[in-house]
């Protein structure tokens, strides 16, 4: 076996496809007699790759030229400062639906600069195994963010929430970019780490649109001023050239696949080997997740025991599945399909799960 079935939840599988460019282009890159790691930033063969994967994204989401793409260092969590830095004003509130850690990180980083922030809704109550469907705004809301997939218990929002006109819709989309078509128009800014669906760590992915980045507040540090690093095509430093060309390569694997309703379909099959395996288990495997609002990207499952569910693990790595364990917050077991997971695997993992409860239920 030459690879395995990698369902990490992030840094996560990469495309067959784009690894073997990279490999091909690794050590002279297009007869440059040198690798896209060893080229100037400000090189006009980088600014190529840079634009491409700029157009890619706008393409991919059919976004126009009211929205401007950014490449940002510092991951997710960056912008988990970077947004109330800059877009909330004194005497309004950030509004967060806590879906999970990842939105309560989102609150942490508001809570620091010592802003305010309301709770729209939350699922805290039920260990955050569903999407709210209702929330409550506050008196004066800068704007609503959301986290659309959470990574760790395995639940998504299933639709683009619906907010008033003037209320800017911003969502963490780290684990589920780029997997299903998105009303992409109806948000005002959605950011997400590249490493779980378009690519390795070290980019998050900034889509933001040109009138609310206007808004952004003036003179705020360099590195944290969206409008500088937009004036700059997000090389006001050295970004993370490899990074955002593998992200580039990836961008061009979704064209190529046939866009983000075949990444759906795919997505929706690789998902159905896994629940279909919980759900035909007569109890054996308890899905951690309410069924309506299941992920495409992270299924997550419990069994009878915890060593029961150690074995599972060791099991399937023994099988050639790797990556099964659950979040340390919450255990149990974790399966990661994000949009480069192979169909292949998924059925190999809802194959060996009924094997496995055969010899063990
Ligand atoms: C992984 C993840 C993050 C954190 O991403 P970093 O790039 O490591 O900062 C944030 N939000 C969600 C939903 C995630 O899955």
């Amino acid at each position: 076996m030459e690879r395995v079935h990698n369902f990490n939840a992030g840094p996560a599988v990469l495309p067959e496809e784009v690894m073997r460019e990279a490999q091909a282009d690794f050590f002279n890159y297009k007869g440059m007699g040198l690798s896209v790691m060893e080229m100037s930033h400000r090189s006009k063969e980088y600014q190529a790759i840079i634009d491409e994967a700029y157009a890619a994204v706008k393409r991919i989401y059919g976004l126009g030229d009211d929205y401007d793409v950014l490449f940002l260092q510092g991951g997710a969590s960056m912008q988990f400062l970077m947004v109330p830095y800059s877009f909330l004003p004194e005497g309004k509130q950030a509004n967060v639906i806590n879906t999970g850690v990842w939105s309560k990180k989102a609150i942490t980083e508001i809570k620091k600069l010592g802003k305010e922030v309301h709770v729209a809704a939350s699922s805290e109550d039920r260990k955050f195994s569903y999407i709210p469907k209702t929330w409550q705004l506050s008196e004066n809301p800068a704007y609503l963010h959301i986290t659309t997939n959470n990574t760790i218990y395995g639940t998504e929002w299933k639709t683009d929430p619906d907010v008033p006109a003037n209320v800017p819709l911003i969502a963490d989309m780290s684990s589920n970019f780029m997997s299903k078509p998105i009303d992409a128009k109806r948000y005002s800014m959605i950011y997400a780490g590249a490493q779980k669906n378009v690519g390795p760590s070290g980019t998050a992915v900034v889509i933001i649109k040109r009138d609310f980045l206007e808004t952004a507040k003036e003179g705020v540090p360099s590195m944290l001023d969206y409008k500088l690093m937009s004036s700059k095509g997000s090389m006001f430093n050295t970004p993370a050239t490899f990074t955002i060309y593998m992200i580039g390569l990836v961008l061009k694997w979704i064209e190529d696949f046939g866009g983000l309703k075949k990444i759906e379909e795919n997505n929706i099959a690789k998902a159905k080997y896994i629940y279909d395996a919980i759900d035909a288990s007569d109890g054996f495997y308890k899905g951690a997740a309410d069924p309506e609002y299941r992920s495409l990207m992270n299924t997550t499952f419990r069994m009878a025991t915890e060593e029961l569910e150690a074995l599972f693990v060791s099991e399937a790595k023994k099988n050639g599945m790797i990556g099964l364990k659950g979040h340390r917050d919450v255990g149990g077991c974790r399966a990661s399909t994000y949009n480069s997971l192979p169909l292949p695997a998924a059925k190999a993992l809802g194959e060996f799960m009924r094997e496995f409860q055969k010899q063990h239920g």
